[in-house]
């Protein structure tokens, strides 16, 4: 039968050291792969120069650093940002953007493989759930698209597919090796979470206090319209979710981010702003506002002015706004656009289809 090689990205320093004492190594060697791993980026054994060649060679036997192959090569695109489609190991497919410049070096990377949330808006939703992804997998779309777009990344976003709350413990291991400063090394103020307001998952964010700012998609401010968009309201209405960000805020002493796609007369109306600054009352909040982007809905995009008017009327209101800049629409790699046509490799649908 043939070895399945262990993936090391994804393990923690203390489990190479394990994985080095288990194949007759001293601990420090596993240290070593620890730094050539997450630190110099390196996914040859070979160029892990001072290992000894005898315990190179077992280990290209026994393990691999990790990859994922792309799919299909991403288009060219104006504003430089680039989607990937990267094979998973299992034959799934899951998406990566690359954000040049915006402002820093940006990765908008996937939790999972679709989303099972089924936000009315977004394109993911509509695949369903296949699976989460594992830690690995997350670090993984990192240094993928490092490495593919030869850059070293200054932020990561997690608003790729999936809802990274309903995948807590590989999000926060992963979390976890991105910000290590022996390792991956970015700052935790520039890894933002997104999440459509999983309340016990926010409860156990504050205790367990993760290296990266959470962002709450927040699209309506009634219930009534929010479930609308967002069935998750039925199971945690406004009135708890604000709850638990009020005790958010107190903890984390920082802003709630809140992100909110503007859609023609449905949010973007005065009463609208009034709602919210009942809602916002002792929290330190700042918006983020979104363009609507096309995925079928049905739903129509907010029109500039609109927009302008919202934005005057929250600032009046003293709530801190500002508009996200929409990337990636022309290969459809802006928020909500992500969706996998072809959510399997095709060598491997057949398993899946039954499953
Ligand atoms: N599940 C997480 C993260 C994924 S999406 C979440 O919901 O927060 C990242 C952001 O893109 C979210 O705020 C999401 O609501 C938004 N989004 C989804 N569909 C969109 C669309 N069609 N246009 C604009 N933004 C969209």
């Amino acid at each position: 039968m043939l070895l399945k090689k262990k993936i090391l990205i994804g393990l923690t320093r203390e489990e190479l050291e394990s994985f080095a004492r288990e194949h007759g190594q001293q601990a420090f060697r596993g240290r070593q792969l620890y730094s050539w791993i997450y630190q110099r980026r390196v996914s040859s054994f070979d160029e892990m120069t001072d290992l000894p060649a005898a315990w190179r060679v077992e280990l290209d036997r026994v393990s691999e650093v990790g990859r994922l192959e792309v799919a299909r090569p991403p288009h060219e695109t104006r504003d430089g940002s680039q989607k990937f489609l990267f094979d998973l190991s299992d034959g799934l497919r899951v998406e990566s953007v690359y954000l040049p410049e915006s402002p820093g070096e940006t990765a908008c990377i996937s939790s999972q493989v679709g989303c099972a949330l089924g936000c009315h808006f977004c394109a993911t939703a509509k695949m369903g759930l296949f699976r989460n992804l594992t830690g690995s997998e997350i670090v993984l779309q990192v240094l993928e698209v490092e490495r593919r777009c030869q850059t070293r990344l200054t932020n990561v976003v997690f608003m790729g597919m999936g809802e990274p709350l309903h995948n807590y413990e590989n999000v926060v291991a992963a979390l976890r090796l991105l910000t290590d400063e022996n390792g991956i090394g970015l700052s935790a103020r520039r890894i933002t979470v997104s999440t459509v307001g999983l309340v016990p998952a926010i409860e156990r964010w504050m205790d367990d206090n993760p290296p990266a700012k959470l962002a709450i998609s927040l699209h309506a401010t009634t219930d009534e319209r929010r479930a609308e968009l967002m069935p998750i309201n039925k199971a945690y209405p406004l009135e708890v979710l604000f709850k638990t960000l009020r005790r958010f805020a107190h903890v984390t002493r920082d802003p709630v981010t809140f992100e909110y796609i503007m859609i023609a007369d449905f949010n973007d109306r005065e009463e609208d702003v009034e709602n919210l600054a009942r809602w916002l009352k002792n929290i330190p909040a700042k918006m983020n506002l979104i363009r609507l982007h096309p995925t079928g809905s049905g739903l129509k995009p907010s029109s500039d002015e609109a927009i302008d008017r919202f934005m005057g009327w929250l600032t009046e209101a003293g709530i801190r706004c500002t508009l996200r800049e929409s990337r990636g629409l022309e290969d459809e790699a802006a928020c909500g656009m992500l969706f996998t046509q072809e959510p399997f490799k095709p060598s491997k649908a057949r398993a899946w289809e039954k499953a």
